[in-house]
């Protein structure tokens, strides 16, 4: 297949794919494997199709190094529908602890409160939701049937470097994170955890499949008005085939869980390679960014995510021009969210260090023509 020369995409999500996954999933298209079949042409019962999720699911459990006790389940409904459904299992009539760091929190907050008493132990709220507030402030409340964080808020930028340990804290509650957007860029201390989730479409594959991480005796505690389709002990006994999965999206995060096993930064492989990689890229753009006059990261430096990068121009005025420039060198989707503004480049695992230095030398070139 003919190598085409692609533009950078920053897109928050859906977003970028490494290559290799996309041509790999376009070769296959119309058959994979000589079965004579296409992915999304196959019955999810079938062997073809259950060889596929079987090994996207245990290569999953190796790349995260999942604990034996929890249970991967492959859903629809999105993070979105998570902040829904965590409640709707997990909270057993008892009341529902957040910390507030963005949007995403925020987001779940409020929805949770459809179904539980939802409360918030910390909120970065003050800060323009440019801090997290020190674990050791949050007034958690030991009697809730969990405490949720968005362990990175795609649109504020801000990123948890280290779960917080609730235990130490002096509560004995289950940790629910949503990492959405930074699953697969960094390990999970899963001492810590006792629910993940995260929508795939931003580091993992297409829209529409949802990754649950659960331990075990955090499931079989639905509230009777849990939907069956979303309910964790039907998807789990049933092997996430309780109703038809997202069977395309399973195919193609399961491409994406092989490639970054075979990732490799000098001895490094898999998610630690992974890993190297982020952490270099997001620190070029940060110290470039900081090292400048005309560009700003306004997110204190602890708090920063290596996935998604806001910044502000110094002009604001000069917003559509820089967007248009940067299009036009193939530098897409840089655009900030709309309740924050300004700019954001999003690096995912599928971002390249060529795409970063793309990035710099347009902001450099772009402040040029400003002096
Ligand atoms: C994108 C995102 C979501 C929402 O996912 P949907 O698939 O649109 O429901 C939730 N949480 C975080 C942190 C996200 O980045």
């Amino acid at each position: 297949m003919t190598q085409l020369q692609r533009p950078f995409n920053f897109s928050a999500g859906p977003a970028a794919l490494p290559e290799e996954v996309l041509q790999t999933a376009a070769a296959e298209m119309l058959d994979w494997h000589g079965s004579g079949l296409g992915v999304m042409e196959m019955s999810h019962r079938g062997a073809e199709f259950i060889a596929i999720y079987e090994k996207a699911e245990r290569d999953l459990r190796t790349l995260l190094a999942v604990p034996s006790d929890y249970r991967i389940l492959f859903m629809q409904g999105g993070g979105i529908g998570e902040n829904a459904i965590v409640p709707l299992n997990l909270s057993r009539g008892a009341a529902v602890d957040f910390v507030l760091t963005g949007s995403w929190s925020q987001k779940s907050h409020k929805e949770a409160g459809k179904y539980a008493h939802s409360q918030i132990a910390a909120s970065a709220e003050a800060s323009g939701f440019t801090a997290i507030p020190d674990p050791a402030t949050w007034q958690v409340n030991q009697k809730a049937a969990y405490l949720h964080i968005c362990s990175n808020e795609t649109i504020h930028g801000v990123e948890f470097q280290e779960l917080p340990d609730l235990k130490a804290l002096g509560a004995d509650i289950p940790l629910v994170i949503d990492c959405s957007s930074h699953i697969a860029s960094r390990t999970i201390d899963w001492s810590r955890v006792g629910l993940a989730f995260a929508g795939a479409q931003k580091n993992l594959g297409p829209a529409g499949l949802t990754i649950v991480i659960v331990r075990e005796d955090l499931i079989g505690h639905a509230l009777p008005i849990c939907p069956s389709a979303f309910n964790y002990e039907l998807v789990a006994k049933n092997d996430s085939m309780y109703n038809t999965p997202p069977t395309w999206g399973i195919y193609v995060a399961g491409l994406v869980f092989d490639w970054v096993l075979r990732q490799q930064e000098g001895s490094l492989t898999g998610l630690a390679a992974i890993e190297a990689r982020n952490i270099r890229q997001a620190s070029r753009l940060y110290d470039f960014l900081d090292a400048s006059s005309f560009y700003q990261n306004r997110v204190q430096p602890a708090a920063r995510s290596r996935m998604n990068i806001p910044f502000f121009l110094t002009d604001e005025s000069r917003n559509a021009e820089f967007l248009a420039g940067a299009k036009a060198r193939g530098l897409l989707q840089l655009k900030g969210h709309k309740s924050v503004g300004g700019m954001r480049a999003s690096l995912y695992n599928a971002m390249s260090d060529a795409g970063v230095e793309a990035l710099i030398a347009y902001l450099q070139e772009f402040e040029k023509t400003s002096a």
